[in-house]
């Protein structure tokens, strides 16, 4: 089956000439267009590799890698990445941080000057549907954990990239906050339509945003299961406290414990 991104029968190992590390052995997984796809798997498993091969950071010793229906051969424009760490210029303010891809990735890049009006409400739309109204003028400093994955999140989609790829967007944020963020990242994904492509350890936040969940072994990384999660949309934050919900969860829980056993 081809997908919006497609890798096929990957092998990917570190080192000078890959002789180091094998990371990933075999894998082959294809993502489907405007879907949202979760990964999990026991720590060191490959994820953060898989993540950099569909965005063209790496490239693989053996198999394809396909995003748009095209063969990965450098950095993907098409995508934009959020991870753990905001990672925002302390220099800027929040709206130049989140406008920063339009001054590196084309054709935003050459229109920026002539366009800047434009850029600038496109940037602030943004903000505003990730409940940032009026906080571009802050500097990151000035905005809780929270608040700057929101402006992260923004930051990687202000070029309207048509893949979004997260690798633990949420994982240095509490409980709360974190639920909340899923609630934001769940309502762009219904407005905008892009594919998506979520890294984390967090199995509740896998179910509640993913249309499917891709467990992935320990190292080398292979997939070893796709889990199917079909509750409606929009799914509401009560959903995780169902015994449905948590069926799934706990079934992926199992996968993951045998994958580490047989590590
Ligand atoms: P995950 O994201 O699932 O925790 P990673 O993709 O980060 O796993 O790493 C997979 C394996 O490859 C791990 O054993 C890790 O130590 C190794 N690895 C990752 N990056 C490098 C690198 N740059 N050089 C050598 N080994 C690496």
């Amino acid at each position: 089956m081809t997908g919006f991104v497609d890798l096929r029968d990957i092998r990917l190992a570190y080192g000078p000439g890959g002789d180091g590390t094998l990371a990933l052995d075999g894998l082959t997984m294809a993502v489907q267009k405007g879907e949202f796809a979760a990964v999990v798997g026991p720590s060191g498993c490959g994820k953060s590799t898989l993540m950099k091969l569909a965005t063209g950071l790496i490239r693989p010793q053996a198999g394809t890698v396909e995003v748009a229906g095209r063969e990965v051969n450098g950095p993907v424009s098409v995508a934009g990445m959020a991870f753990q760490n905001p990672s925002m210029l302390p220099w800027r303010t929040t709206l130049q941080n989140v406008m920063l891809p339009l001054e590196i990735v084309e054709p935003h890049r050459r229109r920026l000057s002539a366009e800047r009006a434009a850029y600038v409400e496109r940037a602030e739309g943004l903000l505003e549907m990730v409940g940032l109204k009026g906080f571009g003028e802050k500097y990151p400093w000035q905005l809780s954990g929270g608040m700057q994955q929101r402006a992260n999140l923004c930051r990687a989609l202000v070029h309207e990239p048509q893949l979004l790829m997260l690798d633990e967007p949420f994982g240095a944020l509490d409980a709360f906050t974190r639920e909340e963020l899923w609630q934001v990242i769940r309502d762009l994904h219904a407005e905008k339509g892009f594919t998506v492509i979520l890294v984390t350890h967090d199995l509740r936040e896998a179910v509640f945003l993913a249309n499917r969940v891709f467990v992935m072994s320990a190292r080398p990384g292979k997939l070893i299961v796709e889990q199917q999660v079909d509750f409606p949309r929009p799914r509401p934050i009560d959903l995780t406290y169902e015994a449905d919900f948590n069926d799934i969860v706990h079934e992926l829980r199992g996968h993951i414990a045998q994958a580490r056993a047989a590590a």
